[in-house]
């Protein structure tokens, strides 16, 4: 079993870094496009700059060339990296890419529920003199006290 250089090593950490950074900044874009749609009139939160979106893509693109190249080493080099050892390796990075993602999941489970508060904000309510509790426009009685409305 021949033995991998430590450049090709950090080839495809940096491909992995790489590519990483082009995920973020290419979701960066989407958030910043869900904000601004959000709260289209807030002009200084900025226009969503799709240019970060398209570095993101070549990061991407980068990190995967890299990352290959530090899997399998330049063409016809012959060392192979050992998958058992370099899922090893990367073991913290799985994990901490992994975490990434869950939390970029829940980010965009927030930013859906944020969108979808606003729109049942512009659904017209109806205050209960008696509580204050908010009821539907049709309701008949307080859902909070039973008072007639
Ligand atoms: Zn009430």
């Amino acid at each position: 079993m021949a033995k991998i250089p430590q450049e090709r090593k950090f080839i495809y950490y940096l491909g992995m870094i790489l590519m990483i950074l082009g995920v973020i900044l290419f979701l960066s874009v989407f958030f910043s496009v869900a904000s601004f749609m959000k709260n289209p009139t807030m002009l200084f939160g900025g226009m969503p700059s799709f240019g970060n979106a398209i570095i993101g893509m070549i990061f991407m693109m980068i990190g995967g060339v890299l990352m290959n190249i530090g899997a399998k080493g330049a063409a016809g080099s012959g060392i192979i990296l050992d998958p058992e050892k370099a899922r090893e390796d990367l073991k913290p990075f799985n994990e901490a890419k992994g975490g990434m993602i869950n939390d970029v999941v829940s980010n965009i489970d927030v930013v859906d529920r944020l969108v979808n508060a606003r729109e049942e904000k512009e659904v017209i309510k109806i205050k209960c003199r008696n509580c204050a509790c908010l009821n539907d426009e049709d309701a008949k009685f307080c859902k909070g006290c039973g008072q007639e409305l």
